[in-house]
């Protein structure tokens, strides 16, 4: 069984670490890697090796930071297959979709390779006579990520080429669920001719995260993963003096209009709701089928739930995954029999699924929950599983205030032919992001990525121009020559005239 180390300063090492955690293979149930897990001293060497690391990187111009990115962008590009069969095997999800995954990721890296344009400053000649005023934007020092299981790829993406491109060095803590990929792309930084200590990977679990928050040369944090989750390390983070962003959990409702294309609505419903086990941040979990449009919508959402093809992530023919651990499986079949109890009706149950071949995998099939209401946990809870739960609503505006009463912003839909309704819907509701009739409206890279309300702690979205504000911090110079623009008489006011 392999041992999956910490990348530090440019080479793996196992650190300090005693305790070890279980990496499975979703798909057979089975236990393949172990993952050591830091200690403090560990992040302490980690962040001493990016703080070193800083000095020289944060001086490194502007053509050989972006000659580092482009290389590495070719780099991702080419091992686009391997990095997605490292994801299949630790997360579950199939293959094509952590290809997918890999591709956003790599969108975000192409981004960041525009650093040079991103970074431009203003600039205002003779603000007064012979004195002009530019700004320009520098990076923070050690920028530290904290990532889901989720998205083992993709999420880091969101945050380290930015912040390197910026000039920051970058200790990044994935998921102890699914950690091979982040070593994985450790060494196609090096290969990129990234400096060692640029880029270091601490693999771990509370006791990682809290040294971090902790640390004194950190200066930035970023985080994705639950709610209570990002709330805590919001509050630390800020506590010890750190910027930080910290995205959270969400319920993502996709309201359906009676004039809506109900064929293609459903069709990306489904999509929506079980693509990755919907164990996406952006996942549909949650229909709200307005007025006439509910019948008709649950025939044919029942019928698609039916038709889509659970098996391993590595089976070509498979259309949906495992769930991520054995506790995840257990905790969303729970959730699906309290529905049931709580009078919802049950149109189609993904629990006691079986997969010929993989009897002792965490697979949850499908699951179609009609004449869900508000106070029901499969609709207070985020159930990160293939679960669509649907509600019913009376107009467009009752579907909004349904959207705006929940505690999450992350992602919203509305699917309609109605350009009045749509446009109703994207001003009324208190959400991040939001699709006309499209399922799942994450931002390209080039925009930025955010929620609202719990679903987002701190005041900037991640990657995109929000991305490299967060990343920098801006500098305003004033300067005059005079030898140049000729004398000018000091004053002990502010100046009254130009
Ligand atoms: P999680 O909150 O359990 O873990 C996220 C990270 O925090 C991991 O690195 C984990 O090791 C660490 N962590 C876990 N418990 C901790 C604790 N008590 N103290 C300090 N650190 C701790 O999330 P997850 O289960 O890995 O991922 C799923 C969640 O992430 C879902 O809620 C999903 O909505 C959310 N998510 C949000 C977005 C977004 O963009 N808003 C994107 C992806 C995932």
């Amino acid at each position: 069984m392999a041992t999956i180390e910490h990348w530090i300063g440019g080479e793996f090492t196992a650190g300090s670490a005693t305790r070890r955690g279980a990496v499975f293979n979703p798909a057979t149930g089975q236990r393949q890697h172990e993952v050591v897990l830091a200690e403090p001293s560990d992040v302490d060497a980690a962040v001493a090796a990016a703080k070193t690391a800083f000095a020289s990187w944060s001086q490194a111009s502007l053509s050989r930071r972006t000659k580092v990115m482009f290389a590495f962008r070719e780099l991702v590009n080419a091992r686009v297959k391997d990095l997605a069969e490292i994801i299949s095997d630790e997360h579950g999800k199939v293959l094509i979709d952590a290809a997918g995954e890999v591709q956003r990721g790599l969108e975000v890296i192409e981004f960041a390779c525009g650093i040079p344009q991103l970074l431009k400053g203003d600039y205002s000649d003779q603000a007064s006579t012979g004195v002009d005023v530019f700004s320009f934007r520098e990076p923070l020092g050690v920028c530290a990520g904290i990532t889901p299981f989720n998205f083992p790829a993709m999420v880091p993406m969101w945050m380290y080429p930015v912040a390197i491109a910026c000039g920051n060095t970058f200790v990044l803590k994935p998921s102890e669920r699914d950690p091979s990929a982040s070593n994985f792309v450790a060494r196609l930084w090096r290969e990129a001719g990234l400096p060692d200590g640029v880029f270091n990977v601490v693999h771990g679990d509370k006791v990682a995260v809290d040294a971090i928050l902790r640390h004194p040369d950190v200066a930035a944090v970023s985080f994705v993963g639950s709610t209570p989750i990002a709330r805590y390390i919001h509050q630390e983070a800020s506590a010890s003096g750190k910027r930080v962003q910290a995205l959270g959990g969400a319920k993502n409702h996709a309201i359906v209009l009676p004039d809506a294309d109900l064929d293609f609505a459903a069709d990306h419903l489904a999509a929506a709701a079980f693509g990755s086990a919907g164990e996406r941040c952006m996942a549909i979990s949650a229909a709200v089928a307005v007025g006439g449009a509910g019948d008709p919508l649950m025939d044919i959402l029942a019928r698609k739930a039916g038709e889509v093809v659970v098996g391993s992530g590595r089976d070509p023919r498979s259309e949906m995954g495992p769930v991520v651990t054995a506790a995840a499986k257990e905790r969303i079949e729970g959730l699906i029999g309290s529905g049931e109890r709580q009078g919802a009706k049950l149109l189609v149950d993904g629990r006691g699924i079986e997969v010929p071949g993989y009897e002792d995998g965490f697979f949850v099939g499908p699951t179609v929950l009609d004449q869900v209401r508000t106070t029901m946990d499969v609709y207070t809870e985020e159930i990160f599983g293939p679960v669509l739960s649907v509600v019913r609503a009376d107009s467009v505006d009752a579907a909004i205030e349904l959207i705006n009463s929940n505690p999450y912003g992350n992602g919203t839909a509305i699917f309609t032919s109605s350009g009045e309704a749509a446009r109703r819907f994207q001003r009324g509701v208190h959400v991040g992001m939001i699709g006309i009739n499209v399922p799942i409206p994450v931002p390209m890279a080039y925009y930025s990525f955010g929620g609202w309300k719990d679903s987002l702690f701190g005041d900037k979205h991640i990657h995109g121009p929000e991305g490299v504000s967060f990343y920098t911090r801006g500098k305003v110079v004033t300067s005059r020559w005079p030898h140049v623009s000729g004398p000018s008489e000091a004053s002990l006011h502010f100046p009254t005239a130009s």
